[in-house]
């Protein structure tokens, strides 16, 4: 499988891990509810307690890129390029839902009046 083909496959399956874990842990359990529901109601400065989430998702990442980095076994490329994938996941979800949509950063898309289908 080409690197191209398996980068989008991995990114098409943290999207579904993404929404299968905004609905079932953020919404539906009550401990990630507590956190989520800030996301869900007028921010007041510039974080949100629901950012913990995009730290706690940056853990595993992390602990994957540098055990790959240090064990050169197939298993450690694995390890890397999973850590890795999630990485970009990330910094993709940052700039294009809290970014774009949420208008977190200074910046949009050129004739952006409103994306509301994205969230
Ligand atoms: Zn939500
Ligand atoms: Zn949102």
């Amino acid at each position: 499988m080409p690197g191209a083909e398996r980068l989008l496959r991995a990114q098409v399956g943290m999207e579904m891990w993404a929404r299968w874990a905004h609905k079932v842990l953020w919404h539906d359990y009550l401990p990630g509810w507590a956190l989520h529901k800030s996301h869900h109601v007028p921010r007041v400065g510039p974080f949100e307690a629901n950012d913990v989430y995009a730290v706690v998702n940056a853990i595993p990442a992390m602990a994957l890129c540098l055990y790959g980095f240090v064990t050169p076994t197939l298993l450690g490329g694995v390890a890397f390029g999973a850590g890795l994938g999630i990485t970009l996941f990330g910094i993709m979800y940052m700039f294009i839902h809290d970014g774009l949509v949420h208008r977190r950063f200074p910046v949009r898309l050129q004739g952006q009046a409103g994306s509301k289908a994205l969230i």
